[in-house]
């Protein structure tokens, strides 16, 4: 990884005298990401503005990995799958703010902290799925209805505490308070047919498999397993509901980018988020991974404007995140897991 604007020399011909000229530094990328996504985008950054693009890709341990490094890590980006390790990184004082005309032109508000601390790149719906053999999905409308007793021993869902769960929970504590969203999610712990495990992917192999029979998964989850030859018969045998679509909408969650408080190659950085908010780049998000673009006029894939249109919860994440830290609290209290 190159943490030092390299420099070149040429040769005035004319005047016979060596001019230093500054070439582009290199951008270094943590990130949760997979390298199959974000690769594309890399590759099209540097085609069109000639500076490279170094990435790390892991699971876990990158926000540790940029705590530890301090002010010596090369990181100039840290690429999150989710909203939760950006606001772990802010908070723990890793982060600097940007502002930037593209940025807050390409990127609604909702999806973008109001400090310039983080930026959504694309969003995903947090869906209700259910069995089209054994459930009605006209009876299921809302989150709120996984807590009616109708639904007993029905639901299946991944940890409580996984980063997916605890934006939605902190969801309903942003529009009902913490004690009607720890009734909530109370309900939704007695309806479950399973203690919480696997992933979003899981719980709808689960459903297929007789398991449960309705679960919560992030909307782009259908998309991958309708393009896996094992996992399409998992995806053909639910139904999709967007929930709350009567009232406050669904339930949005981002994948993100911050800029790290000591990177090294600030303005190649700024350039390489601008580019990932840009046409070109959007349109990778929605065709290869089935997200939501998060500028407005960049088109969606055939297959998830096959969903349909739906309404989204407008609520700011930033208004959202309040609650993270109580929704943890809440998935203990309920003994959720
Ligand atoms: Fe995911």
């Amino acid at each position: 990884m190159t943490t030092l604007k390299s420099r070149l020399l040429s040769v005035c011909a004319a005047c016979a005298v060596a001019v230093p000229i500054t070439s582009f530094a290199d951008v270094n990328v943590y990130s949760y990401r997979q390298s199959f996504l974000i690769e594309p985008i890399f590759t099209a950054f540097t085609e069109e503005t000639g500076i490279k693009v170094n990435s790390v890709f892991a699971k876990n341990g990158l926000v540790e990995r940029l705590q530890n490094e301090g002010r010596n890590s090369p990181a100039d980006l840290l690429l999150t799958t989710d909203s939760g390790p950006l606001y772990q990184a802010v908070d723990l004082g890793l982060t600097q703010a940007i502002s930037s005309d593209t940025l807050s032109q390409n990127i609604p508000a909702e999806f973008r902290d109001p400090s310039g601390h983080w930026f959504g790149l694309s969003s995903r719906a947090r869906l209700i799925v259910a069995s089209k053999d054994r459930v009605d999905a006209s009876t299921i409308k809302d989150y709120e209805d996984l807590a009616k007793d109708e639904f007993k021993s029905q639901v299946c869902t991944r940890s409580g505490k996984h980063t997916y769960m605890v934006a939605l929970s902190a969801s309903i504590i942003a529009h009902h308070g913490l004690e009607r969203a720890t009734a909530w999610l109370s309900g939704v712990k007695n309806n479950l047919a399973r203690k919480p495990q696997g992933n979003d992917r899981a719980q709808v192999k689960a459903i297929q498999q007789g398991e449960c029979d309705i679960a919560i998964i992030n909307s782009y989850y259908i998309g991958k397993m309708l393009a896996d030859e094992e996992q399409i018969k998992w995806a053909e045998s639910v139904n999709i509901i967007f929930p709350n679509q009567s009232n406050r909408g669904t339930h949005m969650n981002i994948s993100g980018v911050s800029l790290t408080a000591g990177s090294p190659n600030r303005d190649e950085a700024i350039k390489l988020i601008e580019f990932m908010s840009s046409d070109k780049a959007q349109s990778i998000y929605a065709e290869t991974n089935y997200e939501y673009p998060v500028k407005a006029d960049v088109s969606w894939s055939d297959l998830v404007k096959s969903w349909g249109t739906f309404k989204t919860d407008s609520l700011p994440l930033a208004e959202i995140a309040k609650h993270r830290s109580d929704a943890v609290k809440m998935a203990d209290i309920v003994g959720y897991d």
